[in-house]
């Protein structure tokens, strides 16, 4: 599939050309091709709908790991913690 297209033209109608300096141009109406975005607004309307159920999951993911990590080293974490006060 073609990543870039004429606004001004038919879909259906459009040839390209390369131009002398290397500009996809359309070959109907001469203008310089645009490119297609690669994410339409319906795949970021979708990404954003599987984020917003990924979110908590990742949201407890995560404090999860810091339950563990805090379990883990509760010394060495608040010997940090001060030592970035001095
Ligand atoms: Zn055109």
């Amino acid at each position: 599939m073609n990543r870039y297209y004429c606004p001004y033209c038919s879909s259906c109608y459009q040839f390209h050309k390369m131009r002398s300096d290397g500009v996809l141009i359309c070959g109907q109406c001469g203008d310089p091709l645009i490119k297609k975005p690669l994410i339409n607004s319906r795949q970021i309307f979708s990404l954003i709908a599987a984020l917003a159920f990924l979110a908590p999951l990742l949201l407890m993911i995560v404090v999860v790991i810091n339950d563990i990590t805090n379990q883990k080293l509760p010394n060495n974490s608040e010997s940090l913690v001060l030592s970035d006060f001095y």
